[in-house]
């Protein structure tokens, strides 16, 4: 059985995606159908077509998603070598939800390990712990980790999904010592309330997670549900987070994580 996933986007020398500089692997397939989702083209493990109007009444397609062999894909991340090497960087697997494909990840993983490459999952934690311990433990060095809705209910209206699993493995990876960076992203009417950031400070701090930053929302999302004739999510914000209000957002944050216990409801 051929279970090499879809890749659909390949960056090279991203600095948002772990240290230094990063060749980034975006999978296609996500277990979440997060409401403000920014990368639509990603949640469906196939391929899939973005539509735009072209001259006339002439429509461009274009395919998203394509098939990148476990050979391509280490070829491809060794070329920026020297890059890793001047800035401390490496590679990330990113989505979609790179655990979805944990024996094509142990594949590649293994093989750019034995390069000395820094490997990073971007990760929304749904998975299967047993899994990983199988596949990926010793593989992986950092988790991009990210907390969404403290709130059991809430999570699984905006996402589909429970966040036990998620908060669960959380706990196991920081308990096994493996590098971990949480990000929270910043969605208005959802995560961006005080409630859920006191959540979120009280569990990272119960858990001594170091690492923690607030990723700022981007509507992009609508644009490409679009572009694949979707209707983009009743209630997904049409606006980004605006800069006054996420600097008003990080001060909190950093406050509740000043005072645990404080501001927790
Ligand atoms: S976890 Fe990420 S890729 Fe998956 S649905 Fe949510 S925002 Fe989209």
């Amino acid at each position: 059985m051929n279970d090499t996933p879809l890749t659909f986007d390949f960056v090279h020398g991203s600095t948002e995606d772990g240290p230094g500089l990063r060749t980034v692997v975006f999978l296609k397939g996500c277990p979440l159908r997060c409401a403000w989702c920014h990368n639509p083209e990603s949640q469906s493990p196939a391929v899939q077509t973005f539509s735009t109007p072209g001259p006339g009444s002439m429509r461009i397609l274009e395919t998203v998603g394509f098939v990148l062999s476990p050979n391509d894909l280490v070829a491809e991340v060794l070329r920026d070598i020297p890059f890793y090497t001047s800035s401390g960087g490496g590679v990330t697997f990113s989505g979609g939800e790179p655990m979805m494909h944990m024996s094509f990840l142990k594949e590649v993983g293994a093989r750019l390990k034995d390069e000395g490459i820094h490997i990073a999952v971007d990760t929304c934690g749904y998975f299967d712990y047993g899994e990983y311990n199988r596949h990926l433990r010793g593989i992986v060095d950092l988790f991009l980790y990210d907390l969404k809705l403290m709130d059991g209910e809430r999570h699984r209206l905006a996402t589909g999904v429970s966040n036990v699993p998620i908060h669960e493995n959380l706990i196991q990876l920081k308990d096994s010592g493996v590098d971990i960076h949480v990000r929270v992203p910043l969605i208005p009417g959802y995560t961006a309330t005080e409630q859920n950031l006191s959540q979120v400070a009280a569990f990272v701090i119960k858990h001594d997670l170091t690492k923690v930053s607030l990723l700022p929302y981007n509507p992009s999302g609508i644009d490409k549900w679009q572009k694949l004739d979707g209707v983009p999510p009743i209630r997904m914000p049409a606006e980004p987070i605006a800069i006054d209000e996420y600097s008003l957002w990080a001060a909190f944050f950093e406050d509740c994580m000043r005072k645990p216990g404080i501001r927790i409801p």
